[in-house]
């Protein structure tokens, strides 16, 4: 029989978890979080893929997870109409086109027309345009997941509060440029 232990928690809102996982799409590592360095995050706050969040409902501290999520349930499928061509000219500065910025497989930040950020991939590139990709690089994949759940804690008032993990009780520490609660 187990012993029952107050102290144990499970993953769930509120709490802050800490996971190692590695990231394979058809066999292919294309992620690797280890121990030294793990994924951090306020659970049930809806900072990761809420599918992803339901496969460690639950779990307890050294608990394996693994895991596929289909592309529908991650980044959606690829978008045709994000498959754009960009005229070379929007890539001048002062009249020059920086040609090692432009390299096929190069991801760079753009902006679009409302002034949102977006990462476009370089697929192709002619005298006169260049044909970018700003589907997420992970849209049309199934995801796999195989980890460990390193570490639960209760989050602070502060972190639910604001929504996010910090490294330390203050705000100025969680390093979060898009947090606007910084006292
Ligand atoms: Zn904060």
């Amino acid at each position: 029989m187990q012993e029952i232990n107050s102290h144990i928690m499970n993953v769930g809102k509120n709490q802050v978890v800490s996971i190692t996982y590695e990231l394979t799409v058809d066999g292919n590592v294309m992620e690797t979080v280890k121990s030294e360095n793990p994924l951090t995050f306020l659970f049930g706050a809806g900072n990761l893929l809420p599918k992803f969040e339901s496969h460690l409902d639950g779990l307890l501290e050294n608990d394996p997870f693994e895991f596929k999520l289909s592309s529908e349930d991650a980044y959606g499928s690829h978008n045709k109409d994000a498959v754009v061509s960009v005229p070379l000219k929007a890539f001048e500065v002062d009249g020059k086109v920086d040609e090692d910025l432009l390299r096929v497989g190069n991801t760079i930040p753009m902006l679009d027309s409302s002034g949102r950020r977006m990462n476009g991939i370089v697929l192709e590139k002619s005298s006169e345009s260049v044909r970018m990709d700003f589907n997420h690089p992970l849209a049309g994949s199934d995801l796999h997941f195989k980890g460990t759940v390193v570490g639960i804690r209760e989050a602070t008032t502060d972190e639910i509060k604001h929504g996010h993990t910090h490294s330390d009780k203050n705000c100025d520490d969680c390093n979060d440029p898009d947090c606007d609660h910084k006292d």
